[in-house]
C-alpha cells in the first residue's frame, strides 16, 4: 500500500474575488490520482475553495483513499508568535484563534485590520507590515521604514529557501502574509469538520487518511510555459511530481522536525551534525623495515592516511572568519549589481570625440544609493557621484577635475572612450558564479566578498578542537615554586597559542606526571573533549616515555623516527578513535615538529585540506656544512635581503625560537652553504602564525 492515493495541490490567495475569468491571482487546485490529472480547477474565491476542499475530502474518505493535500502558504509563524498570541506554543491553537478573528467574504476581509490589531499588542510597529488599503490602519506600518518586528523575520525554513517571502508582509506581489492569515482559518475549519481524519504536517504524525502539507511550488519549478497560467501550471506540476515519488522518497522528505514554525516540503533540513567516520586505527602504521623515514615520505604518509574529522554546520557570516568552507559558495548577487561610476564627475552617452566638448547639464544628479530616475538625453550630461548607478542614457563619465562648469553647461577636452570611468555590472563577480570554493579558510577579505554578493550564512566545518597536554615529572606550572631539578612547563603555553594562531581551538589538558594511570585517565578526558590530542614529552622509547608506551599497549601507536633535525621520534597513534600526535619534549623540537608535521595534519583533519608553507630562496648570510641523511631546520630571520641563522643550533636554546622570524630549510642531502648561496627561508607567517 502506498502512503497516499491522491495528491491535491492548492495555490492559495489572500485577496478578494477576482471574477469568473480564470486568472493568475485567484486560487488554483489540481488533483492527481494514479498518475493522471483528475481535476485542474479555478476557484475564484476562498468560499468556493472551501466548498471544493470539503467535497474533495468527503469524496476521498468515502472512497477509502488516502489524500495528500498541499497548500502553498506557511502553516506556522516565526518562533515565539504562537505563544505570544495564544499562551501555548501549539501552532494549531493559533489556527483556531485566527479562525475566531478573521472575517472573510468574497469581496472583503479584515486582514489588514487584524494585522494592525495584533501589532498594537506589540507596540504598533510590527510584526506585520504593509497596508494595501487607502485608509490608514492603526498599528500597521505601510513601509518598512518605521517597522520593528519583535519576532524573527523569517522562519528557519525560509532562511534556507531562496526567494521566499516572510509571513509578516501583508501585501505586495508574491507576499504570503495575507494568504497565511486568510488560509489558516479555512484549514482550521476543515480540520474540525473532519475531526480525527486529518493530520497536519509537520506538527502531527501522518497517521490519518488526510494529510495537510505545506508546499511551495516555486521551490523547484522553473518558469511556466508562456501560454499557461503560472499558478495552474505549478499546482499541476507539483501534484504530478509528488505523486511520482516512491514511498521512501516521500517519507524522507516528510521526515523533518519543526515543532512550531512548520516547514516547506522539499527543503532539506540541516544535516544532523554527525561527525565523519573516525580515522582507521592503523592510520599511522609505517611500512615495515624502515629505519629513518625521510621528511617528505612522512608527510606523504600523513596526507594519504588522514581525512576531515569534524561535522558541518551553517553559521552566520560574521561568525565564520577563520573557519573552513564545507561547500562551494555561489554568489546570490553580482558585484557590482548595477553599472555604476567609479569617480565623481559628469555622466553622458559616450564616446566623446577628440577636441573641445560642451554639453548642457540635465537637472538633478545621481549619487550612491540615490539613483537618478529619469533619462539623460543624448548630448546632455548629468552630475554623478562615485558609486551611483548609471542612469538611462549614461555609459561614460568624465572626471570632475577635467571639467569646467558654466551657465548650466560642462566643457572638457575629448577624446573619451565609451565606458570610461565606469564599472560594469558583474565585472567583479557575476551572480551564480562560485564566489569561494569548499576548503577555503575564511579571511577578513572574504567577509567583504561574501557580503557584497549577498551571502548571509555559510556552511563550514566545525572548528577543529585540539587538546594540548604536557608530560614529565620535572614540569611545574608557571607561577608555582620550582625546586631543584624542576623546570617550568614551556611547551603548553607555546603549543596552545600555536594551535590558536593556526586557526584551531586549543583545549588545555594541563600537565600530567610520568605515570601511566594518570596519563591514561588524562588521555581519556582529552579524547572526550577534543578531535585531536597533541602531547609533548615522553614520546621516545625510554623508560619514562609513557605516551609511547601507553599507545603501544593500546596497540595503536607508531614511533615515527623521522630523518629530521631538530626532532626526536614522534609518537603517532589512536586513543579511543582520537588521533594522538606525540611531540618531542624539547621545546625547539616541539615547535619545529608542530610547524612541519602537525600543522598540515591538523589542517587536513579540519577540512581545509593539506597545506604547504610558502618559502622562498634568499642568499645566506652564514656558512654551514651539513652531512647527508636528514633534513634540517634552522632558526632564522631576514636582514637586509639575506637570511641569518641563530648563533647556536643547540636544541635547548628556546631563546633562538624567539629571536627567529622563520626557519631555513636545508634539504636531506649533504651541503656546504657559503655566504651568498641561495637557501630556502620559510617565514613564521607562512605557517599561519
Ligand atoms: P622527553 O621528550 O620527555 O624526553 O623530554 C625531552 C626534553 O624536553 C627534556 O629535557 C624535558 O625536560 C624537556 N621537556 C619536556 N617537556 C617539556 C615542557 N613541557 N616544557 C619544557 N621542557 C620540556
Ligand atoms: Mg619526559
Amino acid at each position: 500500500m502506498s502512503l497516499f492515493d491522491s495528491f491535491a495541490m492548492v495555490d492559495w490567495s489572500g485577496g478578494n474575488d477576482t471574477g469568473p475569468t480564470p486568472r493568475k491571482d485567484a486560487i488554483w487546485a489540481c488533483v492527481v490520482r494514479d498518475g493522471k490529472v483528475r481535476a485542474l480547477d479555478y476557484l475564484r474565491n476562498r468560499v468556493v475553495a472551501e466548498t471544493w476542499l470539503r467535497d474533495l475530502i468527503e469524496t476521498e474518505l468515502a472512497a477509502g483513499r488516502r489524500l495528500f493535500l498541499g497548500f502553498d502558504f506557511p502553516f506556522g509563524y516565526s518562533q515565539g508568535f504562537t505563544e505570544a498570541i495564544t499562551g501555548h506554543d501549539d501552532p494549531l491553537a493559533l489556527w483556531d484563534w485566527l479562525e475566531t478573528q478573521v472575517e472573510d467574504s468574497p469581496n472583503a476581509n479584515n486582514r489588514f485590520d487584524l494585522a494592525g490589531l495584533i501589532n498594537s499588542r506589540f507596540g504598533g510597529k510590527g510584526p506585520f507590515w504593509m497596508n494595501a488599503l487607502r485608509r490608514d490602519i492603526d498599528g500597521l506600518p505601510r513601509t518598512k521604514q518605521d517597522y520593528h518586528n519583535p519576532f524573527p523575520d523569517r522562519r528557519a525554513v525560509e532562511t534556507r529557501a531562496k526567494g521566499s517571502f516572510t509571513c509578516w508582509q501583508m501585501a505586495g506581489a508574491g507576499s504570503v502574509g495575507g494568504q497565511v492569515m486568510m488560509g489558516l482559518p479555512v484549514l482550521s475549519r476543515l480540520r474540525h469538520a473532519f475531526d480525527g481524519k486529518v493530520a497536519v504536517w509537520p506538527f502531527q504524525p501522518l497517521d490519518k487518511p488526510v494529510a495537510f502539507v505545506e508546499i511551495w511550488p516555486s521551490l523547484n519549478l522553473g518558469s511556466a510555459p508562456p501560454d499557461q497560467i503560472k499558478d495552474a501550471w505549478q499546482v499541476e506540476q507539483v501534484a504530478l511530481t509528488l505523486s511520482r515519488l516512491s514511498d521512501q522518497e516521500l517519507t524522507e522528505q516528510l521526515d523533518v522536525s519543526a515543532p512550531e514554525e512548520g516547514w516547506i516540503l522539499g527543503v532539506p533540513q540541516d544535516r544532523p551534525n554527525i561527525a565523519p567516520p573516525p580515522l582507521r586505527n592503523d592510520c599511522f602504521a609505517l611500512p615495515a623495515g624502515v629505519n629513518w623515514t625521510p621528511v617528505d615520505e612522512a608527510l606523504a604518509l600523513l596526507q594519504s592516511r588522514l581525512h576531515p574529522v569534524t561535522g558541518i554546520e551553517t553559521v552566520p557570516l560574521l561568525q565564520s572568519v577563520g573557519l573552513v568552507l564545507a561547500e562551494d559558495v555561489v554568489a546570490k548577487r553580482s558585484n557590482p549589481p548595477q553599472p555604476n561610476t567609479a569617480v565623481d564627475g559628469y555622466g553622458f552617452a559616450g564616446p566623446a570625440a577628440d577636441g573641445a566638448q560642451v554639453m548642457p547639464l540635465t537637472e538633478g544628479r545621481a549619487a550612491a544609493g540615490i539613483p537618478f530616475d529619469g533619462q539623460v538625453p543624448p548630448g546632455h550630461a548629468l552630475r554623478i557621484l562615485t558609486g551611483a548607478t548609471l542612469p538611462k542614457g549614461v555609459d561614460t563619465v568624465i572626471l570632475e577635475e577635467d571639467v569646467t562648469l558654466k551657465d548650466g553647461h560642462i566643457a572638457f577636452r575629448g577624446p573619451l572612450k565609451k565606458g570610461a570611468n565606469t564599472r560594469r555590472a558583474g565585472e567583479d563577480v557575476v551572480e551564480g558564479d562560485t564566489a569561494l570554493s569548499a576548503r577555503r579558510k575564511l579571511t577578513p577579505a572574504d567577509m567583504a566578498l561574501l557580503s557584497a554578493v549577498g551571502i548571509a550564512e555559510v556552511p563550514v566545518h566545525q572548528a577543529l578542537r585540539v587538546a594540548v597536554l604536557s608530560t614529565g615529572d620535572e614540569l611545574v606550572e608557571l607561577g608555582d615554586a620550582a625546586g631543584a631539578g624542576q623546570i617550568f612547563d614551556a611547551n603548553r603555553p607555546m603549543l596552545m597559542s600555536l594551535i590558536g594562531r593556526m586557526g584551531f581551538v586549543p583545549v588545555d589538558m594541563g600537565r600530567v606526571e610520568d605515570n601511566r594511570d594518570a596519563l591514561r585517565q588524562r588521555l581519556d578526558e582529552a579524547a572526550a573533549q577534543a578531535d585531536v590530542i597533541l602531547t609533548s614529552g615522553g614520546a621516545s622509547a625510554g623508560d619514562e616515555d609513557h605516551v609511547s608506551a601507553l599507545l603501544r599497549d593500546a596497540g595503536a601507536m607508531q614511533e615515527w623516527r623521522i630523518a629530521l633535525k631538530p626532532g626526536r621520534p614522534l609518537a603517532l597513534g589512536m586513543w579511543s578513535d582520537t588521533p594522538v600526535l606525540g611531540l618531542p619534549g624539547n621545546p625547539v623540537a616541539a615547535m619545529v615538529c608542530t610547524l612541519i608535521f602537525a600543522r598540515p595534519a591538523l589542517s587536513l583533519m579540519s577540512g581545509e585540506g593539506w597545506v604547504e608553507p610558502q618559502g622562498f630562496e634568499v642568499p645566506a648570510a652564514f656558512e654551514k656544512r651539513k652531512k647527508p641523511g636528514r633534513r634540517e631546520y634552522l632558526r632564522a630571520r631576514l636582514r637586509d635581503g639575506r637570511v641569518e641563522v641563530f648563533h647556536s643550533e643547540g636544541s635547548g636554546r628556546i631563546s633562538g625560537l624567539s629571536w627567529a622570524e622563520g626557519l631555513v630549510e636545508i634539504e636531506d642531502g649533504a651541503r656546504h652553504i657559503q655566504p651568498g648561496d641561495p637557501v630556502r627561508f620559510i617565514p613564521y607567517g607562512s605557517f599561519g602564525l
